[in-house]
């Protein structure tokens, strides 16, 4: 079934329909992502070792890999009705520009004024900040989606927010910024010289224009200094994807109702959160041997960790101060030229998402900017709206899975995660138009470089 009288343009879901509980992967994984390691012991972090750093019971959400169910409390919930459910979108202009008998859907995260998906766990981890008490927490944020997401959910239950902005987000993108600062929290850029790992990268990096896992660093030394701060993380962690999992239990519940099932699941990946969420509830059902789907993960040809990192533990962060998480990495020093997909300039890639990867559940694939953005392009200009760079890599990779369909003549359903707008990326744009983006592609050495220094100890062959 699905011609265009049965299958709107929009399918939307009521507030009654909205997931009441978020879905959590790891607990239908027979083989589970491997746990967080202590980086001074190399044995498994404790929940009270992990609780200096993150709030209590987002720890236990971070080790819990029993429960598939975990309820979302109910001031999440009035929260995310504010902007959800997002709009599962048909569509239907650009499978008609494409001339592919392929049906495109895409779940449009970028309703919000955040402009992306990350608001959906960064309300989460404020409840759970607010609810332990604390007087406020620290992060990272990369092209400032993120501590855009913070910043708003922090103001929304009162917490004060420092947020270390990537240095080079933080001059390009003035307006995130400024949004930042409008909700009430503090945007510095990273590296700065208020931390100890923010002066020590200063001094062997000159003239670097940073990178998430340094950012992160700095948010970590800042909140283990200030009484009543914890860190919060916006990617990566097993509990991101958790609340990420409602972008994927809305999709999941969207096809439903039209009985649509889909072939092709697309997400960009940079920490792995939103294909992570996206994906977790069709990944669950591959998993119990229920159905099958083909998932596509897609990164930045400049920074591919899933497609050309090894496979290791290794370190979150460039200062090294977060536990050794196992992942597809390229090292925590590799350095990702600066490509306009800041959110998915990170060495690393969840441990779901990688122990998914490693059990051949999902594929890989890295797409270069140029055509990324000849992409996200005719999106803007048959779909109506203007994508974020990072989730146009999904776009590019649902057009070429369509002309595929074109020539195999294959009806597949493709779903793909359009995680956020691209208002605030206009400097890339900027880029693009001018004919002045570059393809950077690091080459073996350089990811060896990095990879080498990834820590080798009894347990980590790679
Ligand atoms: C942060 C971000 C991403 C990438 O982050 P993940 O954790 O991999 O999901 C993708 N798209 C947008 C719009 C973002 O802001």
């Amino acid at each position: 079934m699905s011609d265009k009288n049965e299958i709107p343009y929009k399918i939307y879901l009521s507030e009654n329909e909205m997931p009441k509980a978020w879905y959590n992967v790891r607990a239908d994984m027979k083989k589970k992502p491997a746990p967080l390691l202590n980086p001074a012991t190399h044995q498994p972090c404790t929940a009270e070792e992990l609780e200096h750093v993150f709030c209590k019971d987002l720890v236990a959400q971070e080790l819990n890999d029993k429960d598939a169910y975990i309820e979302i409390p109910e001031e999440i919930r009035n929260f995310y009705k504010m902007y959800r459910p997002s709009p599962l979108v048909r569509a239907y202009c650009l499978e008609e520009k494409l001339g592919t008998p392929a049906h495109i859907y895409y779940k449009f995260e970028g309703n919000n004024t955040s402009g992306s998906h990350k608001l959906n766990s960064a309300i989460a981890q404020a409840y759970y900040a607010k609810k332990q008490g604390l007087k406020g927490v620290t992060t990272e944020t990369g092209a400032g989606q993120w501590g855009t997401a913070l910043s708003m959910a922090s103001s929304y239950f009162g917490l004060d927010c420092i947020v270390y902005m990537v240095k080079c987000s933080y001059e390009q993108k003035p307006f995130r910024r400024e949004v930042i600062r409008t909700y009430g929290a503090k945007a510095i850029p990273s590296p700065s010289m208020d931390t100890e790992i923010g002066r020590k990268i200063n001094a062997e990096f000159p003239g670097t224009t940073g990178s998430l896992g340094c950012a992160i660093s700095e948010a970590v030394e800042h909140a283990l200094k200030n009484e009543g701060y914890r860190y919060v993380l916006g990617s990566v962690l097993n509990q991101v994807l958790l609340h990420q999992s409602v972008i994927g239990l809305e999709t999941k519940a969207a096809l439903d109702k039209y009985g649509i099932k889909a072939d092709v699941i697309i997400g960009c990946a940079g920490g792995g959160s939103n294909l992570g969420g996206l994906i977790s509830p069709f990944a669950g059902e591959m998993l119990r041997g229920e159905s099958k789907y083909q998932i596509i993960a897609v990164e930045p040809a400049s920074c591919p960790s899933l497609t050309r990192g090894v496979y290791a533990y290794d370190f979150c962060d460039t200062g090294k101060v977060c536990p050794l998480q196992k992942m597809y990495t390229l090292g925590s020093s590799f350095m990702p030229s600066a490509n306009h997909a800041g959110g998915l300039r990170y060495h690393g890639m969840s441990s779901i998402v990688s122990e998914l990867y490693d059990q051949k559940l999902i594929e890989a694939r890295s797409v270069e900017q140029t055509e990324v953005f000849k992409a996200a392009e005719m999106f803007a200009r048959i779909e109506g709206i203007l994508p974020a760079p990072e989730s146009s890599h999904a776009i590019k990779v649902a057009i070429d899975e369509a002309l595929k369909c074109k020539e195999s003549g294959e009806a597949k359903n493709i779903v793909f995660g359009l995680t956020g707008t691209g208002y605030f990326d206009m400097k890339a744009y900027e880029a693009y138009n001018d004919g002045k983006m570059a393809d950077y592609i690091p080459t073996d050495e350089d990811i060896k470089k990095a990879t080498d220094m990834i820590p080798r100890f009894p347990g980590n062959e790679f």
